[in-house]
């Protein structure tokens, strides 16, 4: 009897969520969201916008770092006047990444009066809830959308709760009082926040809009609020969600609120694009937003974006750090790699490594890894069986275990994705 009930317990994975397909095209690079392509990962530049050089140098960064649409602010004329030489600058380093330009308040201006911005960028993002009031509202709107056509961009509709329209939720608030039994107060602001996004969809497709180039996204700073608006907007609509927890703050609780709610929702099939939008620690790069959004991805089991280094956390059984140094020096080793390997070895972002503290549990995980060492605890002999493909291949022994184990990492990926290189 293997269980209670004689049944194998299901294996656990995301579901999918087919959404229309939307693509954001810079010359031959097309980046398709929704409509059962991967899920996308998204950044933005914190640069000055009208500082092309710094900008461009920022987005090739994030790209690099595996960013494939990068967002950039465009509030200014100055700003649209920098965006057309910002994407010569990305051209010129070999750089396709699609650029999204970020509207607030006067994009209707921008996006008519300086067309080479237009049409530089391959996205909008337009948040209707400062795009215009009262009777102004719609027509600004309307210039943002006929813009697009125009140029036959995709749009992101960006709603977010720090810039609701304050006129759509007064009068849901409004209608709330006058219910039986009214709604709780945050429960109006889910729905206005799901009413504007998909309202607004619905504008720009009776402008003749093309429904799959739209993308919504509904943004809050709560993980129960994002789980909330999230699962309702994709049960009413099936445009492409841009999925990420705005204001997520810095760091750690940036990160694991981020990994939280996004995880929550993708694994219910709920996201076609992601940003992870984390306030830099000082001095820490801009491309650790792109790093924790593809982890989220990779840990799903969504996507693979770099080999995965499994590590044990270490305990009394190891009193040096030699096995932390490895786990880091090997992680480094790969991700430093990528942007030459993702060519040259295809696969190998699949690559499993293992590197652990001591005999309890180390050779066992490294027989689950593609390759991996267990390192001598504190009592046992000097010695570092390795293992490969399941089996061990040999031991390590001495000063340098180190080096001979990253050169066996670099052997192993050689021989096993080098060959796959060679077949093709
Ligand atoms: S593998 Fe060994 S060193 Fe690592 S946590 Fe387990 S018992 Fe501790």
């Amino acid at each position: 009897m293997l269980t209670q009930d004689n049944h194998p317990i299901a294996i656990a994975a995301p579901l999918r969520r087919i959404t229309r397909q939307a693509r954001a095209v810079w010359g031959a690079r097309v980046v398709t969201m929704g409509g059962g392509a991967p899920v996308r990962v998204q950044s933005m530049t914190n640069t000055d916008t009208v500082d092309a050089i710094a900008t461009a140098i920022q987005v090739k960064e994030l790209a690099q770092a595996g960013s494939e649409l990068v967002r950039i602010t465009v509030n200014t004329p100055e700003a649209a006047q920098a965006v057309p030489y910002i994407r010569e600058q990305l051209d010129r380093m070999g750089v396709d990444v699609p650029l999204v330009g970020d509207f607030h308040y006067n994009g209707h201006k921008l996006l008519t009066e300086y067309p080479d911005c237009a049409q530089a960028l391959s996205k909008y993002r337009i948040n209707p809830g400062n795009v215009g009031k009262g009777d102004k509202r719609d027509r600004q709107f309307g210039q943002m959308i006929e813009a697009a056509m125009r140029w036959n961009k995709c749009i992101r509709i960006g709603v977010n709760w720090g810039s609701l329209d304050q006129e759509l939720l007064a009068s849901l608030m409004d209608a709330n009082s006058q219910r039986a039994n009214p709604w709780d107060a945050r429960q109006v602001m889910y729905e206005a926040l799901i009413a504007s996004a998909i309202g607004s969809a619905h504008r720009a497709e009776d402008m003749g809009m093309d429904g799959s180039q739209i993308i919504l996204s509904c943004k809050v700073s709560g993980v129960q609020d994002l789980i909330a608006v999230y699962r309702e907007l994709a049960r009413r609509c099936d445009y492409s969600l841009h999925l990420g927890l705005t204001e997520a703050g810095m760091g750690t609780k940036g990160t694991v609120a981020s990994a939280a709610a996004l995880s929550v929702l993708l694994q219910e099939g709920i996201g076609d694009t992601i940003r992870v939008s984390l306030t830099p620690q000082p001095g820490e790069a801009r491309t650790q937003e792109v790093v924790v959004a593809s982890e989220i991805l990779q840990a799903l089991g969504l996507r693979m974006f770099v080999p995965s280094v499994t590590a044990c956390p270490g305990c009394g059984r190891t009193t040096s750090t030699t096995f932390q140094e490895l786990a880091k020096q090997i992680d480094d080793f790969l991700r430093a790699q990528m942007p030459i390997w993702r060519e040259q070895y295809p696969g190998v972002e699949g690559l499993r490594v293992a590197v652990m503290g001591c005999i309890v549990n180390g050779p066992g995980e490294s027989k689950h890894a593609d390759i991996g060492i267990s390192l001598p605890g504190t009592g046992e002999a000097p010695a570092a069986p390795v293992y490969i493909d399941g089996e061990k291949a040999l031991t390590l022994r001495g000063d340098h275990i180190a080096q001979e184990f990253h050169q066996i990492v670099q052997d192993y990926i050689e021989k096993r994705f080098g060959q796959t290189t060679e077949q093709h």
